[in-house]
């Protein structure tokens, strides 16, 4: 939490700061990523660059089972488990409900993978507060690397297009966008 809080707090007055962030989780929300992001995508050697999405999977079963306050743990500590897997240069928000995002500079699609593995790995082997400890919290992940001339949405996009088939094809995984899944 610290990493990105520093960056941002070395930018940005307070209250362009206080904007930016999520208050659940200290990541930067949907707003203050789109901000960061962009400002890291126009970095020189930033290239290649990878973006993925993550969404908890049945989430709205913690909530059901346990309340929306150990809900609210699970999404802490998932923030939590999501910065101390990225890199100082990366950039992790919240998107939104239960689907975060790391933008990955000097990251082809193959460093994407692993990285991403190893957050679902740290997820599905995490103990949450709120929680009994043999309940796993798994993830699906979405990754894609970035083209010449794309913007940072359609990156986001065809991640968020992986993603989605990552959850349709069973969940708890990661999966790369392919060009035959649009159909492009
Ligand atoms: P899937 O595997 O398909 O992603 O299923 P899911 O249950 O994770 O997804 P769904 O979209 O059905 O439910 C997401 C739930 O997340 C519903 C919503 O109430 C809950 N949620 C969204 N934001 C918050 C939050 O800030 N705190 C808590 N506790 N719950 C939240
Ligand atoms: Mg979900
Ligand atoms: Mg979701």
């Amino acid at each position: 939490m610290a990493i990105v809080q520093v960056t941002v707090s070395d930018t940005l007055d307070e209250l362009r700061r206080e904007r930016a962030l999520d208050p659940l989780t200290g990541l930067l929300n949907r707003r203050g990523f789109e901000e960061f992001a962009t400002v890291r995508l126009q970095a020189p050697h930033a290239w290649p660059i990878s973006l993925m999405v993550v969404d908890i999977d049945h989430f709205k079963k913690v909530n059901d089972t346990h309340g929306h306050l150990a809900g609210d743990a699970v999404l802490k500590t998932f923030g939590q488990l999501m910065l101390a897997t990225a890199r100082q240069v990366d950039v992790c928000g919240r998107l939104g409900g239960e689907e975060f995002l790391i933008l990955m500079p000097n990251c082809d699609l193959e460093g994407a993978r692993i990285v991403a593995e190893r957050l679902r790995t740290s997820v599905g082997t995490a103990v949450f507060d709120g929680l009994p400890k043999e309940w796993r919290v798994t993830a699906s992940v979405g990754i894609a690397e970035i083209r010449r001339g794309e913007a940072l949405l359609e990156l986001i996009a065809r991640a968020d297009e992986a993603l989605y088939e990552a959850k349709r094809s069973g969940r708890d995984r990661v999966n790369a966008y392919r060009q035959a899944i649009a159909g492009v």
